[in-house]
């Protein structure tokens, strides 16, 4: 464990979401970013950079998302106070500790990550920022979580061929999911379940995503997903 482990972090952490604002994120976003530890999130050799505004590294080809897309995907998930969460795509964790400071102690929040070993790290990256209302599946998150369902909230954080059945059907009435869809070039769409079951679906803007990789996503060759 390096000495940079018990370092706060508090200043970078009030510049990065300083800088933030920039993008047009809430008070409220930028109030729960300014508590998560992204430092603890992030590869030891990362570390220096885990207030940069930018996607890094966490190994298996995988990211951990840039703060202002973390940001921005929780605003347009509008989170409140006591939601139940599912995120697709656990990666580092650190995304599922800023949406476990949004929903506070009465939320609850379903992570799943294919990567045996990411889904194991981002247990323990949770566990050492202090995150126990945070449960981390191995698992095809393209089939959502059904056991858990329906979902207040759905935040799918790698990009998807299309928008999977299994996950608007694990949306609550008046829930709502953001979610990543296409290849080269991506879309975040918006996707709202009304209180009559009617869904709507909106376009928000370009961005960039590793691929959701299952049974409703793209298809991979290699399968690192094995249940224990
Ligand atoms: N939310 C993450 C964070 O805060 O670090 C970043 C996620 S990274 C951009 C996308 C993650 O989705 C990767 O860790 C990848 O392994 C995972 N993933 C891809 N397809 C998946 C699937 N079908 N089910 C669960 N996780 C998946």
């Amino acid at each position: 464990m390096g000495k940079w482990y018990f370092m706060e972090f508090s200043k970078e952490r009030a510049e990065l979401v300083t800088h933030l604002k920039v993008h047009g994120i809430s008070e409220k976003v930028g109030r729960a970013m300014l508590k998560v530890p992204r430092h603890l999130f992030v590869p030891s050799v990362q570390v220096s950079a885990a207030y940069v505004d930018t996607p890094l590294n966490i190994g298996y080809g995988q990211t951990i998302s840039a703060p202002h897309m973390v940001a921005i995907m929780c605003d347009l998930l509008d989170l409140q106070e006591g939601h139940k969460v599912l995120e697709v795509g656990t990666g580092s964790g650190y995304n599922a500790a800023v949406i476990a400071e949004l929903v506070g102690s009465t939320g609850t929040v379903y992570s799943t990550e294919r990567i045996p070993e990411l889904a194991s790290s981002s247990k323990n990256n949770l566990k050492a920022a202090g995150y126990h209302n945070v449960d981390v599946f191995l698992s095809d998150g393209s089939i959502g979580l059904p056991e858990h369902a329906p979902y207040d909230r759905i935040c799918v954080t790698a990009s998807a061929p299309s928008i999977p059945g299994p996950l608007v059907e694990q949306l609550g009435s008046g829930g709502r999911m953001v979610i990543p869809i296409g290849d080269a070039f991506q879309s975040l769409y918006i996707v709202i379940k009304e209180n009559d079951g009617n869904v709507v679906t909106k376009e928000w803007g370009s961005v960039a995503f590793v691929p959701l990789i299952g049974e409703y996503g793209f298809h991979s060759k290699q399968k690192p997903y094995r249940r224990h």
